[in-house]
């Protein structure tokens, strides 16, 4: 059965490697070895997928500037499965990455309905103060929330002069009771994405964005929606003897702008280059030994920019698997049972773990024999995803567990004095964090 992704419900993902085939998102275990010091959520396999990745590995190789953006939709408590998207955003950071985050209150109030006030209420106090704790550093972080950020809703306003209704509905399944705000929205979210590559922001740059695997169709429709907005559109290819070829093509550019895209790339790629331009069919065909993507793409944004139009590089996207709810099935914010609050009470928050659903046999007797299954534990999965940063730590709960070694009550014990000590210090970080909004340009 085809999965359907909808970025507004708690869509629960059956079979995650019909991704690869049915969307076009590419395995991320193909590019993990190319990244320097990955995250714990890349080597354990939490995000599992990704969209044109090679161009941040490049970034995080050669220490070039790059964005990490995200946006959270304030519509209730932040939550562990928020957390994991915190961490992301923070790790990206503290490797070279400019943050960008935006509240999305244009979204919630389109989508749920929530008043401006309680949007910016929840933005601050939920996900903005627990991210701030979590360690974001405000000399390299713009926060924002959509509604307040002009740049967003002018490109917006542009975004969507390059989307229909037809192209909206194949995406999100739209229907004629959908309404006009909540259509809006996705183009306000592809402004998300792309308004940091205005001039008056970063400029052309890579930017990735982590999500689950939900928000995909957002990603789609930016990354299509970027091309259709720039004036060349350039192909890189290497054929099956090694050759690399490029094109850059225009849709409605000056006749002279190839001549100048050649002399550009005449004058500035290292390697031998070979160009054929075509005025009759608008476009420029070349050859070239090593592919020097980079100076061909710089060459052409350059000329795009001159001429007053965008040279957007389509966002990429690494893509997380959620965790399970602690009593089983999906966690939702909407049943307080199912996840743990970044501001809950700690000592209630640990009560929960001792109540939560684990991979453990029905008696004592039987997991002493059988060993339990940690890969059906809700308990474990908080060892996975947040509690344990050691990977020799966690390889050793599942073996004990396993083995049968461990027991659901001294293990659930374990966890639940992790998440109290957890929650015990970030919520001391969040009281400073309020203190420090405006260092981060927020007025609350
Ligand atoms: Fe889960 Fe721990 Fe029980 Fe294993 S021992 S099933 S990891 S709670």
């Amino acid at each position: 059965m085809t999965q359907k992704l909808d970025p507004w419900k708690s869509s629960e993902i059956s079979d995650y490697a019909k991704l690869f085939e049915e969307f076009g998102i590419s395995p991320f275990a193909d590019v993990l070895s190319h990244i320097p010091n990955p995250h714990k959520f890349m080597r354990r396999g939490v995000i599992f997928g990704h969209r044109n990745f090679e161009s941040i590995v490049h970034a995080l190789n050669a220490k070039k500037p790059f964005v990490v953006l995200d946006g959270f939709m304030p519509t209730g408590r932040a939550h562990f499965g928020h957390k994991m998207v915190m961490d992301q955003i923070i790790w990206y950071q503290q490797n070279g990455a400019m943050a960008v985050v935006g509240i999305a209150d244009r979204e919630a109030h389109a989508v749920r309905g929530l008043s401006w006030a309680e949007c910016k209420r929840i933005g601050v106090e939920e996900y903005l103060i627990s991210l701030i704790a979590l360690g974001l550093d405000p000399n390299r972080s713009r926060l924002y929330f959509q509604s307040e950020c002009l740049p967003v809703m002018n490109l917006a306003f542009e975004l969507g002069t390059k989307v229909n209704l037809s192209e909206l509905s194949a995406i999100y399944g739209f229907s004629g009771e959908t309404h006009l705000s909540h259509m809006v929205s996705t183009v306000t979210q592809g402004a998300d994405i792309l308004h940091s590559q205005l001039l008056e922001f970063e400029g052309p740059i890579p930017v990735v964005v982590p999500v689950g695997a939900d928000q995909d169709p957002h990603i789609r429709l930016t990354r299509d929606i970027a091309s259709k907005m720039n004036l060349f559109l350039i192909e890189v290819r290497k054929d099956k003897d090694g050759k690399n070829y490029f094109s850059v093509r225009g849709k409605g550019a000056p006749e002279d702008s190839f001549l100048r895209i050649e002399t550009q790339l005449k004058a500035r790629m290292k390697t031998k280059f070979t160009a054929k331009v075509s005025k009759e069919h608008m476009d420029i065909f070349g050859i070239f030994e090593e592919a020097d993507e980079e100076i061909l793409r710089t060459a052409v944004q350059e000329i795009e920019l001159e001429l007053g139009g965008y040279a957007f590089i389509p966002p990429s996207s690494t893509y997380h698997r959620f965790m399970s709810g602690l009593t089983g099935g999906k966690m939702s914010s909407s049943i307080p049972e199912s996840n743990i609050g970044l501001s809950e009470d700690p000592k209630s928050a640990a009560k929960k773990v001792m109540r939560s659903k684990t991979g453990g046999r029905a008696t004592v007797e039987e997991q002493k024999e059988l060993g339990g299954e940690p890969n059906k534990c809700s308990v474990y999965e908080l060892f996975y995803f947040h509690l344990v940063d050691d990977d020799n730590e966690l390889l050793q709960i599942q073996k004990e567990c396993e083995s049968g070694e461990l027991l659901c009550g001294t293990c659930k014990k374990n966890a639940a004095e992790k998440i109290e000590a957890f929650l015990t210090d970030h919520q001391e970080k969040r009281r400073i964090a309020r203190e420090r909004l405006c260092e981060f340009g927020i007025q609350y």
